[in-house]
């Protein structure tokens, strides 16, 4: 059975193209059951609002994705969700925009360190004034923050620092890694495993498999995205995700309904 893909976008974030119709088609023409829609959420006072969807049309997002899952109803699940990117301050306003609409469930994601979108191929040159090792630092610990804030169903892309190929595995990096599984283990918040990483230069889905073991020893839960910016991408190879969580162990991926996971074994 292919993996639930709940990581998906729409070009309302003005960087992913195709209707969220020719997504849910592509997800049909690979043999999906079950996709979810996760816009890039606004950020508060319009930061970062050339990438990403403004709060103005949150609103007609989630009516779209509602009425599109009517539509599809008995050939394909679509879940209505979100994609919010974590600051520590913006925590109010994460709280707000989570409960405001009914959402399936909420993707939290750390593109920013600071200000600086450390994955944004147009601010490449910020890792130029800066060592490595701090940024792993600095990224594990947001993602652990993220994680305990309990506003997230999904990390999504755990490890997305990685993503420009940018290496980094000292003895404190890997001790950030493990008080971020730490912190998902106490908050039960599952972690992506995306194929985005497959696409980039870093050639390697989000989290490393490492990680992927670790986690699945502490039990903690794994849910699939594709981070699909373009129909094709859609279900980006689940097969491969499947095999590596396999491989480690996991017997099962969640979606979610109404922000209550639902379990779809994997064996
Ligand atoms: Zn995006
Ligand atoms: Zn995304």
């Amino acid at each position: 059975m292919a993996l639930p893909d709940l990581h998906m976008h729409t070009p309302r974030c003005n960087h992913a193209t195709g209707a969220p119709r020719d997504y849910a088609e592509a997800a049909l023409a690979a043999g999906l059951k079950e996709i979810g829609f996760s816009e890039h959420a606004p950020m508060p006072n319009g930061f970062d609002q050339a990438w990403r969807m403004s709060e103005g049309e949150v609103g007609d997002y989630f009516a779209e994705i509602r009425a599109l899952a009517a539509e599809y109803r008995g050939r394909l699940v679509i879940r209505t969700g979100i994609e919010c990117d974590f600051r520590p301050q913006d925590l109010g306003y994460l709280e707000e925009l989570t409960r405001a609409y009914d959402w399936d469930y909420v993707l939290g994601s750390v593109h920013f360190i600071g200000e600086w979108g450390f994955d944004n191929p147009d601010e490449l040159a910020g890792w130029d004034a800066r060592d490595v090792e701090e940024v792993y630092l600095a990224y594990y610990d947001l993602v652990a923050q993220a994680a305990a804030s309990g506003l997230f169903d999904v990390l999504a892309h755990p490890d997305l620092v990685k993503k420009f190929g940018h290496r980094c595995d000292t003895a404190r990096v890997r001790e950030a890694e493990a008080r971020m599984l730490q912190a998902a283990a106490r908050a039960g918040v599952a972690l992506e495993i995306s194929s985005a990483g497959l696409r980039k230069p870093v050639g390697e889905v989000y989290p490393a498999p490492r990680l992927i073991t670790q986690a699945a020893k502490m039990g903690i839960p794994f849910a699939f995205g594709s981070d699909a910016h373009a129909p094709a991408d859609v279900g980006h190879a689940w097969q491969t995700c499947r095999r590596l969580l396999q491989q480690a162990g996991v017997r099962e991926v969640r979606s979610f309904a109404q922000r209550k996971p639902i379990a779809h074994p994997i064996a």
